[in-house]
Order: C-alpha cells, then sequence, then structure tokens
C-alpha cells in the first residue's frame, strides 16, 4: 500500500522540474486579442506536448472559433484519466495572461523569467502559470503510483479567462465537457498563507447611464436643463437608494454587503462657459447572490423614471455586464473535505470559506449546479509589474492537490 507521505514526497523530488516547466510557460506569450495579443495556441502547442507524453488516457483539444486570432481559434485543453465510475474531479487553470502594461515598471523583461531568492518572476507566473504548472505535477504524481482510480481524474487548460471565458470555460460547459456530480478545483484566487476557500462569488452588475438635458449659455442657466447637476443628484440619490434597499449582510465576504459604486465618468463639455446637455457615468454593482439581478436592474430603472418626470431629463440605462453568480458551492461537500484535509495536513493552516467580488471560472460551474471551490497560495501579484511566483508555494499547492485527488480519486488506498 502507497503512504500518502510518499506521493507528497514524490511531489517535493520534483521543484526543479516545476520550475522549469512554469520558466518554460513565462517564456510565450498567451494574450487575448482583446489586448493585442494572438492568443494562446504556441502555449496550448507547448502544453499538449507534454501531456501527450503523460499518464493520461485522453488529451483532446477543443477549439474554439474566434475570427479575431490569426489561425481563427482559441485552444482548449481537456487531459483525462478514466477512472471506475463516470464521475470525475477537475483542475481547472487559465492559459491567457493580460499584457504586461508599462515595460519601463518591469525589472526585467516579463517574458524573460528569472529565478531570485526563491521567487520566480514573470508575466503570467503567478496567475494562472503557478496553479497550471502545480495541478499538472500533481496528477502525474499520483498517475504514476500504483493505485486504482474509483474517479476519474481531469485536468482542464482554458483559453480567454482575463476577458469574459466565452472562448473558454463557458465554450467546454455548452460541449458537454462535464456532468453532474463532477468536483471541481480552480485555482486562481488566494491568500498568501492559502487560508482561504472561496466558494461563492457576487452577482457582477455593470451599468452604463446616460442624462440628457438641455445645453445652453452657463450665464442662463434658467434657459436649460444641467445634464451633469441631475446625473450628480441621481448618483448620489441612486446609489444611497440601493444601499437601503439591499442592506442584509452576509459575513462569508467582504465587504459583507452588496456595492453599488459609481465609477467612471465620462468628460461633458469641453468649456468652463455651457451647461452641459448631457452627462455619461458608470456604475459598479457586486451584488449579494441572495438577491435576484433582475429585480436590482426594475428597480434602477424605475428611479430613473421617476427623476426623469422630476428634472425634464431623460435617463437611459444599459448594461455593459451582467454576470449573475450561482449558488455558493456545498461547505459540506466532499471536495470541501478533502481540500480543507489536504492543506491543514501540507500548510498546517485551517482554511475558512469566503465569498468574494471578483468572478473566477467558478462561478460558471456553480451556475451550471457543480460545486467548485477555488483556493491557492499567492502572494497576489496578479496583473501587476514585477508579477512573480514563490517557489514553496507552487511545490506546497501541487502536494495540495496531490493529496486531495488522491483523496477523491484513490480514496481508501493510501497509508496515511
Ligand atoms: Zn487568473
Amino acid at each position: 500500500m502507497p503512504s500518502l507521505e510518499q506521493l507528497l514526497e514524490q511531489v517535493r523530488s520534483h521543484r526543479e522540474g516545476m520550475v522549469e516547466a512554469l520558466s518554460d510557460l513565462i517564456r510565450i506569450p498567451a494574450i487575448g486579442p482583446e489586448n493585442g495579443g494572438t492568443g494562446e495556441i504556441e502555449r496550448a502547442r507547448y502544453l499538449r506536448d507534454i501531456l501527450e507524453h503523460s499518464k493520461f488516457d485522453d488529451v483532446e483539444m477543443y477549439d474554439a472559433i474566434d475570427e479575431r486570432v490569426r489561425l481563427r481559434f482559441r485552444p482548449n485543453i481537456v487531459a483525462h484519466r478514466r477512472g471506475k465510475v463516470e464521475k470525475t474531479v477537475w483542475i481547472v487553470a487559465h492559459m491567457d495572461t493580460v499584457p504586461p502594461g508599462d515595460l519601463n515598471a518591469w525589472d526585467t523583461p516579463p517574458f524573460s523569467p528569472r529565478l531570485v531568492d526563491g521567487k520566480l518572476y514573470g508575466l503570467g507566473s503567478e496567475d494562472n502559470g503557478q496553479a497550471l504548472v502545480a495541478a499538472l505535477f500533481a496528477a502525474e504524481a499520483l498517475m504514476n503510483q500504483d493505485v486504482e482510480f474509483e474517479r476519474g481524474l481531469g485536468v482542464v487548460l482554458v483559453a480567454d479567462e482575463e476577458a469574459g471565458n466565452e472562448k473558454g470555460i463557458q465554450f467546454l460547459l455548452r460541449e458537454g465537457v462535464f456532468k453532474q456530480g463532477d468536483i471541481i478545483f480552480v485555482p486562481d484566487h488566494g491568500t498568501p498563507r492559502g487560508d482561504e476557500v472561496e466558494i461563492a462569488e457576487k452577482h457582477i452588475l455593470w451599468l452604463k447611464f446616460t442624462v440628457s438635458g438641455k445645453q445652453v449659455h452657463a450665464s442662463r442657466p434658467d434657459l436649460g436643463i444641467n445634464a451633469m447637476r441631475m446625473g450628480s443628484e441621481f448618483i448620489v440619490f441612486l446609489q444611497d437608494f440601493l444601499q437601503r434597499k439591499y442592506c442584509e449582510l452576509d459575513e462569508l465576504f467582504t465587504p459583507d454587503r452588496s456595492t453599488f459604486e459609481p465609477t467612471k465618468r465620462l468628460q461633458t463639455v469641453g468649456n468652463v462657459n455651457t451647461i452641459p446637455g448631457e452627462d455619461i457615468f458608470f456604475f459598479d454593482c457586486r451584488i449579494l447572490p441572495r438577491y435576484d439581478m433582475d429585480t436590482v436592474i426594475s428597480d434602477i430603472t424605475a428611479v430613473a423614471g421617476i427623476f426623469e418626470q422630476k428634472t425634464g431629463t431623460q435617463i437611459k440605462v444599459e448594461p455593459v455586464q451582467m454576470t449573475k453568480s450561482g449558488p455558493p458551492s456545498d461547505l459540506e461537500g466532499e471536495g470541501m473535505k478533502a481540500l480543507l484535509y489536504a492543506v491543514q495536513r501540507v500548510r498546517g493552516v485551517e482554511p475558512k470559506p469566503v465569498g468574494i467580488g471578483g468572478g473566477t471560472c467558478a462561478n460558471f460551474f456553480r451556475l451550471a449546479g457543480m460545486d467548485a471551490y477555488v483556493w491557492q497560495t499567492i502572494d497576489e501579484r496578479c496583473h501587476q509589474p514585477n508579477e512573480y511566483c514563490v517557489v514553496d508555494n507552487l511545490v506546497a499547492d501541487a502536494q495540495v492537490f496531490a493529496s486531495v485527488l488522491a483523496d477523491l480519486c484513490c480514496g481508501g488506498q493510501f497509508k496515511d
């Protein structure tokens, strides 16, 4: 009977290999077309090559058509090791990165990996390269053991995570890759101590408001309708109204309430002595999942209607992004239990469940009725210049995944 300690030791012994694989990834740009990139194809080829020499039974490519990139598709890779039952435990990581931003802000070039004091620097090292490499090495270590797979084991490498998921995880869900009862891990959010498991996300609602009044000379405001003043009153009133009406608290989340924030505002008139006839601004709303997003939208439209009548303006409300959140993943589920045990054993911390206002691939699984858990250990350098991955975290996260997979796929076959 193999022991869990041996499995963890085997993962640890691949430290150099993990650093090498992550360094290779950093050298291959994988930026989506929204950000001026050519997509993930070269990175996917590199990864497919590794996977085809691994112990997975099937390595399938799912190409999502995308006219915006040269080869007209975005690659997704699904590697699967069959189990005795139809159910599978999946780890999902994304291949794409955001662009490096201002190159002058980087101490070393973003596509040249550099290892300094146990940190591997490079674009995408932490987001999401660390998780990707950790998942591959964890799966390979487990498949090298002399054990039987009860549940299947899958590693999914997706495209298009940084700009909407349409050509990535949403495409795979539509293709029917996943089944009810599958357990999913999405290591794409975490803390420096690895002490949080994200099990829920807020609804995300971005709205654009266009307030139309009447433009006149600033010396005769009596003849016009100042759209900026009306817009400003509307902003303050609307936020106050929403905050009062949707006031329930949920300690799972930080902050523990729904938020309704005015963020971006376009320039009104270019000169001081004109009363602006139009005011355009945006709200970013993060709403607790217990509320229905459609009700919030109809409330906002109603408030806008009342304002129109009172002020003689016209207020157009348009959604820019509407991502509904699925129900929180099961705290008592097998996936959660296996993860808590593994994190405690490898890292010596007891993670607590949390909800976040941001969005990950996990939400799409929850919407489809599956439990998805988001966990990893990161210094939270994502989307910043000089992004790095702590190599100790890379190795320990791989050990946690190996333990979770051993538990869920080959339960009872390891000596503790
Ligand atoms: Zn990410």
